[in-house]
């Protein structure tokens, strides 16, 4: 396994292969810009071949006992730990992020799949007591079936790991249409389960046009969830299609991030924590902090100790030794982002970014505090995605709970405070799927990781995340 980005293969039935018509994608280094690798660009017919292979893989995993298949999940765990440095290797080159956040987010995913391996262990029947004597209830709770996910570039492998870790928990099969800017690393997840024995066509991974494949899998009878995790329009698209079809779906969508630092917070704790959160992944982290409301009373102290994290930021070439932020991941994302600055600049907002220069290759964005902004800037309304943090102030903390819980996106939300009975009322005020206090461990797969309003529906962690891939189903006996 080498640094170098290779051709990227489907996995179809068990087997690696290239697209039915040998067509490809180029793979770019976010930080240079260069070519580094292809992809393979599946075709309708490799998408029927997928599908027909996840339905025989589904027979053979499902029949498999569940502890038969923690062994295996639990297998492809250890190897991923085992990989995680040249794997790792691999993320940082084809997505930007610095090496060790890469083998930080692998060693997590390691996690996630063998948390969902055990608790597979645990989906139990129920028997109900009946009304009649002789009269049996028994509640069974099966694997719904062939499942489609549907993963973005961010966290190239732990947002796979989350779907699948649940999905084979619950004896689902999984076909993945990972992202295509960052297809190798995924690749390499998945042949940590091949390597680990899992039965060919349980787990199948496809990489195309987006919305070909997607279309395709949503319409398939044989697929009988969708789970995505992206931009909210594209999930209320493909929510809207899995609809047509009365699909389940899991859906983790966009956020726009409030956090509110009261003014008994501890600021350099809140300082410190906060630019780690805002900067890991170069803010490309859909519960990434974005909108700062700030107690007027240490606005400005805070904002020192924040600029102050922000120029130790090192920037650069994620494989580069002490970088501690990298690049975007495409030229699309900069360009995005340069309009939204743009237009908060015109609107009047005033900009603060740090005085050491960027690279001048690749798709390097710099860290920016947008101040003084106002609702008719896009910024207020959009989610950033990326190394921006809009930063306001309060005076009354019952505006600062309507600023938040203003736009339609409720992901994860932020509280600053001494007072823990404050934490416990905005936990309960601020509408959002994960609200933390004085920190941000709201990953751990224990735990639901999921939104609300906007930013989507279903969870994708707990014991809730495995029971969203089965069907409950009653078969209610009477004998003499
Ligand atoms: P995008 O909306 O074009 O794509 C987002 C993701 O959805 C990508 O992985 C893409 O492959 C996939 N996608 C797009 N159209 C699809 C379709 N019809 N069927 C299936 N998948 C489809 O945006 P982008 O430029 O790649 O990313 C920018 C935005 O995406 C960000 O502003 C952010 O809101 C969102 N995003 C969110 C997360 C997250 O963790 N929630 C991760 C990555 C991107």
């Amino acid at each position: 396994m080498a640094d170098t980005i290779v051709n990227t293969q489907l996995l179809i039935g068990g087997q690696w292969r290239n697209a039915a018509d040998g067509r490809t994608l180029d793979v770019l280094d976010p930080a240079t810009g260069d070519s580094i690798g292809s992809v393979a660009h599946a075709t309708k017919a490799d998408m029927e071949e997928t599908v027909a292979g996840a339905a025989v893989g589904f027979e053979a995993w499902r029949n498999l006992t569940a502890w038969d298949r923690y062994v295996i999940m639990r297998r492809a765990a250890d190897l991923l730990r085992e990989r995680a440095d040249q794997i790792g290797r691999i993320m940082s080159r084809e997505q930007g992020k610095p090496l060790e956040q890469a083998v930080i987010e692998i060693n997590a995913a390691a996690g996630v799949i063998e948390y969902f391996g055990e608790e597979g262990r645990r989906l139990n029947d129920e028997l109900v007591p009946a009304r009649a004597p002789n009269v049996e209830q028994r509640v069974l709770r099966r694997p719904v079936g062939v499942v489609a996910a549907f993963t973005p570039w961010n966290f190239p492998i732990n947002q796979i790991a989350r779907k699948l870790g649940a999905a084979l928990g619950a004896g689902c099969a999984v076909i993945v249409k990972a992202p295509e800017d960052t297809p190798a690393s995924p690749a390499e997840l998945i042949r940590c389960f091949c390597d680990a024995g899992i039965p060919a066509g349980a787990v199948s991974l496809l990489y195309g046009v987006p919305a070909e494949i997607s279309e395709y899998l949503i319409a398939h009878p044989v697929v009988r969830k969708i789970s995505f995790t992206g931009s909210t329009p594209v999930g209320k698209h493909l929510a809207a299609l899995a609809g047509g079809q009365m699909k389940p779906v899991t859906m983790e969508l966009g956020g726009h991030g409030p956090v509110i630092v009261c003014s008994d917070a501890d600021l350099d704790a809140a300082a410190e924590r906060l630019s780690a959160a805002k900067f890991r992944n170069a803010g490309q982290v859909c519960v990434a902090p974005t909108r700062f409301l700030l107690h007027s009373d240490i606005a400005p102290a805070f904002i020192e100790k924040f600029k102050a994290r922000i120029s130790a930021l090192k920037i650069g070439r994620g494989l580069d030794e002490g970088v501690t932020m990298g690049p975007l991941v495409n030229e699309r994302r900069v360009s995005a982002l340069t309009e939204l600055v743009e237009d908060a600049r015109q609107k009047g907002a005033e900009l603060w970014q740090p005085a050491t220069p960027l690279p001048n290759t690749g798709f390097f964005f710099p860290p920016t505090l947008v101040l003084k902004p106002t609702l008719d800037m896009r910024l207020m309304q959009e989610e950033p995605f990326g190394p921006i943090a809009i930063v306001d102030e309060f005076t009354d903390l019952s505006a600062a709970v309507q600023e938040a819980n203003r736009l339609p996106y409720g992901l994860a939300a932020y509280v600053y405070t001494s007072n823990e009975r404050t934490g416990r009322v905005l936990g309960e005020a601020l509408e959002a799927g994960m609200v933390a206090v004085n920190h941000h461990g709201i990953g751990v797969p224990e735990v639901p990781f999921g939104g609300m309003k906007d930013s989507g529906y279903g969870t994708e962690g707990g014991p809730e995340a495995l029971r969203a891939h089965t069907i409950t189903r009653l078969v209610s006996s009477q004998h003499a």
